[in-house]
């Protein structure tokens, strides 16, 4: 097959090498706090929860974070509301309690049921149903992707749902763990309402900050409904610009706060990160980590994959090539072997990147022998944008705007490179899916993405992906070229580096310690509260 030549990309130097001096970065260790505990009981509350109800990340992490615990002799249970689109699958729900009366801060007492089930790996699955809040569309916004204006009482009343749960079934979790805005009201309920509470009393709360650009900010109108006083409607604490800021109130609450990685961690936390967080962030000193989520690795694994027609390993690749050849066929792309492949799968939203990589991608396209694919939804502007490609390209690029977990699973497989330009990435999961498939990620050196990928050496042939620090049209447009000449002009390298990226650990193991040296952390914290509370009593 004759290949064409590409145009040579000049690297320039502050593409290819780290001009950031490394900083410390802030992550429970062994060697900080007590050893964990066994035998925890762990209640969880989040708004996605895999393989249930997904938009992104978070339903993923939720997932094997817990099957990780419960391999570890802990007990989860989780609450997550019962969506219109909750996929049910294989899985039998019970109802297990209700009518169930929930009180909020005003209006009149409200009933919901609780549904449960078991998975397969042994995590407890409760679901809140009361439907004048779940039954919709959309989880967090209307198909016109107007936010459902009132997300706080539709979330703060989730919370209280499943803390109602616990204190009438008499469960008394050691940990309650919330995972971003929509369920960081937790953390205010337990510390504000529940301070003396015989079940809830001794739990200790914990925030998982999954995404700090997205804070549940809304009007102030739904403040009384959300059950606080005046006292706490202050800078620190709810008050944000005269409107109502969830996640803020519940990092203020919580006995410790993560985010989901390290090198997010330190960002979040310097005077311009943070998203306004970082003086808040910075308060909480020894209650705020970077743990980096880890990949469920029975569904993300190309020996055993379900979603991919061939399956292969780092020790034998021929399975990826057939991969290749029907990620080609079903994109519609002309079907050669030898052609880079570069794919993106993720959100259409700002943080991703995608805006910066739709003004290259024509320069991209006209001056390198590449195909491209991608898969996503979100911004009318980008779902237009990449949407129309494939009639300007054809055979050369395939699109398919919509969410589809096949697809992204086909694409992880079949492609030679991702595409991750993200301006933050929090910790990110494309980027571990593709190196485990031998795809080498191309991507920004932020967040999660900078502590999974090890950029490449050209002198060394050492890496595992390509790292751009600049977030410029040109930077991003000389990284990916420099990603295509390795392609074809070092072959011998690109080996090497899709051998390393497969060889990586991206399991759970290291972070499910991580999680449980931070509860202890949170027991900790909650003990010396506690004290402090018992002191100012007497
Ligand atoms: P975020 O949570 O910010 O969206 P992550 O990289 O942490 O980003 O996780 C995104 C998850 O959602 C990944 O599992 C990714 O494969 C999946 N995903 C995103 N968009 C799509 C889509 N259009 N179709 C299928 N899966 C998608």
């Amino acid at each position: 097959m004759q290949k064409k030549a590409i145009v040579k990309t000049p690297v320039p130097k502050q593409v290819a090498q780290s001009s950031k001096p490394k900083k410390a970065k802030p992550t429970p260790t062994k060697k900080e706090i007590n050893p964990a505990a066994s035998n925890l009981k762990i209640l969880m509350i989040a708004s996605e929860l895999a393989p249930f109800i997904k938009t992104g990340g978070l339903a993923d992490a939720c997932e094997s974070l817990a099957a990780a615990l419960v391999a570890r002799g802990h007990e989860v249970r989780i609450f997550i509301p019962r969506y219109r689109s909750l996929a049910v699958g294989n899985a039998t729900f019970k109802q297990v309690h209700g009518p169930m009366g929930v009180w909020m801060g005003t209006g009149p007492c409200n009933w919901c049921t609780v549904i449960e089930t078991q998975t397969i790996s042994g995590v407890t699955v409760n679901c809140i149903e009361f439907n004048e809040y779940f039954d919709r569309s959309g989880l967090y916004h209307a198909e016109n992707m107007d936010d459902y204006q009132d997300n706080p009482a539709r979330f703060a009343f989730f919370v209280r749902a499943a803390l109602q749960w616990c204190i009438d079934t008499g469960y008394s979790p050691d940990i309650v763990h919330a995972h971003d805005w929509q369920s960081a009201l937790a953390t205010a309920y337990l510390k504000v309402w529940f301070w003396n509470n015989p079940t809830l009393a001794k739990s200790a709360s914990v925030l998982t900050i999954h995404n700090a650009a997205y804070q549940g900010v809304y009007s102030k109108g739904v403040y009384p409904y959300l059950g606080f006083g005046k006292q706490h409607f202050t800078s620190t604490i709810f008050e944000d610009y005269d409107k109502v800021n969830l996640l803020k109130a519940g990092i203020h609450f919580a006995d410790v706060v993560n985010t989901v990685s390290p090198t997010h961690a330190c960002e979040i936390i310097s005077p311009y990160g943070g998203f306004g967080l970082a003086p808040l962030l910075t308060e909480k000193k020894n209650a705020f980590y970077g743990i980096l989520n880890g990949i469920d690795e029975s569904a993300w694994d190309p020996r055993s994959d379900k979603h991919i027609p061939h399956h292969f390993s780092s020790h034998d690749l021929s399975g990826k090539k057939k991969c290749k050849e029907a990620l080609q066929e079903k994109f519609g792309l002309s079907k050669d072997p030898h052609i880079a492949i570069l794919g993106v799968v993720g959100r259409f939203a700002e943080q991703k990147g995608y805006h910066l990589l739709s003004k290259i991608l024509d320069k991209v396209l006209g001056t390198m022998h590449i195909q491209f694919v991608i898969l996503g939804t979100g911004a009318p502007d980008l779902e237009y944008f990449y949407g129309g490609l494939p009639a300007r390209y054809t055979h050369r690029v395939g699109s398919h705007i919509g969410f589809s977990n096949d697809l992204a699973h086909l694409i992880t497989a079949g492609a030679d490179f991702f595409i991750m330009p993200s301006l933050f990435e929090p910790c990110g999961l494309n980027q571990m899916y593709s190196q485990r498939y031998g795809t080498l990620p191309i991507v920004h050196a932020t967040g999660g993405l900078e502590d999974t990928v090890d950029n490449y050496s050209e002198a060394e042939g050492t890496g595992s992906g390509f790292k751009l620090w600049d977030m410029t049209p040109d930077a991003l447009y000389y990284t990916i070229g420099w990603a295509i000449s390795t392609y074809y002009d070092r072959p011998h390298h690109m080996q090497k580096l899709i051998a390393n990226a497969m060889a990586k650990d991206f399991s759970w193991e290291e972070s499910a310690e991580k999680y449980l040296a931070l509860y202890n952390v949170a027991r900790d914290n909650k003990q010396r509260y506690d004290s402090h509370c018992a002191e100012k009593l007497q």
